[in-house]
């Protein structure tokens, strides 16, 4: 049976960054991937903003990883050459009952520690973005844009140079917790047992199955697992914004709101739809509750200029209708089982703080 000093499970941004972490701090790591290539799950599908901190409950795991997370992330882009841009984003109040929670924002956005909020007025956003409609908005000039598939790139070649090793095609099956840590069976077509004294699950949608399947894991620590899929529209032509535009959030999510690719494309969503499997095919049918939401900050957008773009799946851990769940890192503190930590529930602003993820993993060690 092979043996490493640590195994991460699951390719996607947070697992590359906790696997070359790991490896950075001189530990023997494997990082297991059940698919051919790296972020093939929700790290391929979401907004790719690098958030700023704004939203989350003060003291929560999400307000503080995010906003460290926000400095880790432009630091390591800007030194390793990741395509980004710090644009700015404006959430826009269209009535005066929004407008007290744009205030209520900034209030926790500033005591989350995001002191570049500012509110404007509907003279100012409409100077900086003639095309928008509101009657005042706040503008968080930290916020930007990154390549999320640029940014994995580069951790996963920090991740081999510091010499991890990361094995495609190689599914996670199950295992065995141990006093001395925990064996995984790996199956692909080399199936195989793999030890090590710490595992990292970093599984994603799957991270309930695989604790799950891990004999000697406590059932009543697995969380329950709630699907909340985006749907995404794309718009033909170029931006119509030169920074991103949301409304107030919406239970489940931030609201349809605009975000830009690198290369200027403007895309919408995404919204909250509640599933139970794990289908990303966007619902032609949902356009028309794009338009109307998308018509209140932006009354200009003609018909037929949306069109079906893709859908990312949120990894919840409280239904609908509950008080919203943060972040969850589980580690033997919190489960007793020695060596195995377990990253539950890490939807956005999970990107934006996936560097800072790793380094909390770390510093549990
Ligand atoms: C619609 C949407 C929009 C979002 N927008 C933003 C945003 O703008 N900014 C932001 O900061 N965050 C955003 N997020 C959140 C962010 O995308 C995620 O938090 C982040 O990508 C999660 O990365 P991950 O590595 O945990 O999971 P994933 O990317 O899902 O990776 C998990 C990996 O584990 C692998 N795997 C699963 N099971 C096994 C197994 N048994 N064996 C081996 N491998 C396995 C999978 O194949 C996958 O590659 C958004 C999320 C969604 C859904």
């Amino acid at each position: 049976m092979e043996r490493v000093d640590c195994i991460v499970v699951g390719a996607g941004v947070v697992g590359l960054a906790v696997a070359r972490a790991l490896a950075l701090r001189g530990f023997e790591t494997v990082l297991l991937e059940r698919e051919h290539c790296i972020g093939s799950g929700t790290s391929s599908r979401n907004s790719e903003v690098i958030h700023a901190g704004i939203y989350y409950p003060t003291g929560s795991l999400k307000a503080e990883l995010c906003v460290r997370g926000k400095q880790l992330l432009y630091h390591y882009c800007a030194s390793h050459g990741v395509a980004h841009r710090r644009c700015g984003k404006l959430i826009v109040a269209t009535s005066a009952e929004q407008r007290d929670t744009l205030e209520k924002l900034q209030a926790t956005g500033h005591a989350n520690g995001v002191s570049e909020l500012a509110m404007v007025s509907a003279a100012q956003a409409r100077a900086a973005e003639p095309q928008l409609r509101c009657m005042a908005a706040l503008e968080s000039s930290s916020t930007g844009i990154v390549d999320s598939h640029g940014l994995m790139l580069a951790l996963q070649g920090d991740f081999e140079q510091a010499g991890g090793m990361l094995a495609y095609d190689a599914p996670v099956l199950g295992g065995e917790c141990g006093a001395e840590g925990i064996t995984l069976q790996v199956g692909g077509e080399q199936p195989m047992a793999i030890h090590a004294g710490l595992v990292v699950n970093s599984a994603g949608l799957h991270a309930q199955a695989l604790a799950s399947g891990l004999a000697g894991f406590p059932a009543e620590q697995v969380p329950p697992l709630y699907l909340a899929k985006g749907n995404y529209y794309s718009l033909a032509g170029r931006s119509p914004f030169s920074r991103l535009i949301y409304p107030v959030p919406e239970p489940g999510g931030l609201g349809v709101h605009l975000t830009i690719d690198l290369g200027g494309q403007a895309r919408f969503g995404p919204d909250v739809e509640w599933v139970d499997t794990l289908d990303y095919r966007v619902d032609p049918a949902r356009a028309d509750a794009f338009y109307a939401a998308i018509r209140r900050y932006w009354p200009g957008l003609q018909d037929g200029a949306l069109q079906p773009g893709y859908a990312g799946i949120r990894p919840k851990i409280s239904g609908p209708g509950e008080a919203a769940a943060g972040f969850l890192i589980q580690g033997e503190a919190a489960h007793g089982v020695r060596g195995l930590v377990n990253l539950f529930g890490i939807e956005s602003p999970g990107l934006t703080a996936s560097l800072a993820i790793a380094e909390r993993v770390l510093a549990a060690l």
